[in-house]
């Protein structure tokens, strides 16, 4: 079966590098499944999980925005933060959780106060969810 090479890499440095069965990205208009050989593209990320699936095992990123570059044999996801799961500091992600849902509550009358406390709220839950909490 053939497989596709996979790397994710951050203004920090590479956090992933295989080659999967099958990989999942979130990008801005959706869900985007890529086997080997599809079709080149370029598509910004929001925050989200990249699955990586490997014959039955399935492995978790969580990646905050960026782009995903598709060549049929290589799929490059340039994060601006991405985390394996056991790099995730859950304890500081319940923090950053429990800290974005005060401001939202706060801010209610402020939009761009809302709209970053909403954004960092998704980061948060993401990493929770990727860790598996
Ligand atoms: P915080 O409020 O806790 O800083 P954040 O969502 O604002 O969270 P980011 O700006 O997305 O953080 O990321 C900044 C850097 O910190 C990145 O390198 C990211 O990988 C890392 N990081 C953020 N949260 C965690 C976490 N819970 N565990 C491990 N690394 C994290």
């Amino acid at each position: 079966m053939p497989t596709i090479q996979v790397s994710v890499v951050t203004p920090d440095g590479k956090v992933y590098d295989g080659a999967v069965d099958m990989v999942v990205v979130r990008t801005v208009e959706g869900e985007l499944g890529i086997l080997p050989n599809h079709i080149p593209l370029v598509a910004p990320l929001t925050v989200g999980a990249v699955r990586l699936n490997k014959g039955t095992t399935v492995e978790k990123v969580a990646v905050t925005g960026g782009f995903v570059e598709v060549r049929p044999d290589q799929v490059t996801i340039l994060a601006e933060a991405a985390e394996l799961p056991s790099d995730i500091d859950v304890d500081r992600a319940k923090e950053a959780e429990k800290r974005a849902r005060q401001r939202i509550e706060s801010a209610k009358t402020d939009a761009i106060d809302f709209k970053r406390a909403e954004l960092a709220l998704r980061r948060a839950t993401n990493r929770l969810d990727v860790a598996g909490k």
